[in-house]
């Protein structure tokens, strides 16, 4: 394997399959076997999910809605997915610990960064929920936080396309994958792959970021073992 520990980020949009909208069981059940194969292989494994599938702070804003307010629902969001991440992982009898940025002791443990290298050590799968815990964050920016935080090796971008293209492959026949870009790259292009945030974050600590087709069925082990798929951002 070419990394051992990973920060994979699951986007709330990609569980919501081709419905859009909540958690899609076809969906959720294959991303759950594709990590389940990692775990045996004794990789360890985070993961940041998204939200984006249930609410999303900006689109409350569009209907008038504080964007404080409207940012705790989305990060409130991602604990949903979490918990459903972790419900099927665990019925394949895979360990997992969903760690919350904000208190819901009920739910989750809290996030407390030792307590997650403790989990990776353990082999645990680790879900992070509730993006950073601060509002006018994306979880993209809280994948390339906590990557750093945890020294995964890698923050494994899971999309719906096979990876970064000029223009958007699904409205242009014409437009051209990139095998690997720099960071500074995406930030002038500006290509909407990630936020500029978490993309400066990843400049700033020299994190590499893998973006993948999560769809592809045994993509994440490739990218896992090196395989060359995707595009690679790094630093030049
Ligand atoms: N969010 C936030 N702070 C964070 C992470 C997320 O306020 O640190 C909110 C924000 O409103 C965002 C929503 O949670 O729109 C859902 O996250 P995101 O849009 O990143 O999910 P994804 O696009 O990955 O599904």
């Amino acid at each position: 394997m070419k990394y051992n520990r990973i920060l994979l980020k699951l986007s709330g949009e990609a569980l919501a399959g081709n419905s859009g909208f909540g958690v899609d069981g076809e969906v959720i059940n294959k991303v759950a076997d594709e990590i389940s194969e990692l775990y045996s292989l004794g990789v360890e494994i985070a993961i940041v999910v998204g939200g984006g599938n249930i609410h999303r702070g900006l689109s409350g804003v569009t209907t008038g809605m504080d964007r404080s307010t409207s940012d705790y629902m989305g990060m409130m969001a991602t604990v949903i997915n979490a918990l459903a991440l972790q419900d099927c992982l665990e019925r394949k009898e895979v360990q997992t610990r969903v760690l919350s940025a904000i208190e819901i002791k009920e739910v989750a443990e809290n996030y407390i960064r030792r307590r997650a290298m403790r989990h990776l050590e353990k082999k645990r799968v680790v879900i992070f929920a509730a993006g950073t815990g601060s509002p006018y964050f994306t979880t993209d920016t809280t994948a390339a936080l906590r990557a750093n935080e945890v020294g995964a090796d890698v923050i494994m971008k899971a999309t719906k396309v096979d990876g970064i293209y000029d223009k958007d492959p699904m409205k242009f026949n014409d437009a051209v994958k990139f095998d690997q870009l720099s960071y500074i790259d995406v930030l002038n292009k500006g290509i909407k792959v990630m936020d500029s945030t978490a993309i400066s974050l990843c400049m700033d600590n020299d994190m590499e970021i893998v973006v993948f087709d999560l769809f592809e069925t045994g993509n994440i082990k490739k990218v896992v073992s090196g395989e060359k798929i995707g595009t690679r951002v790094t630093k030049s």
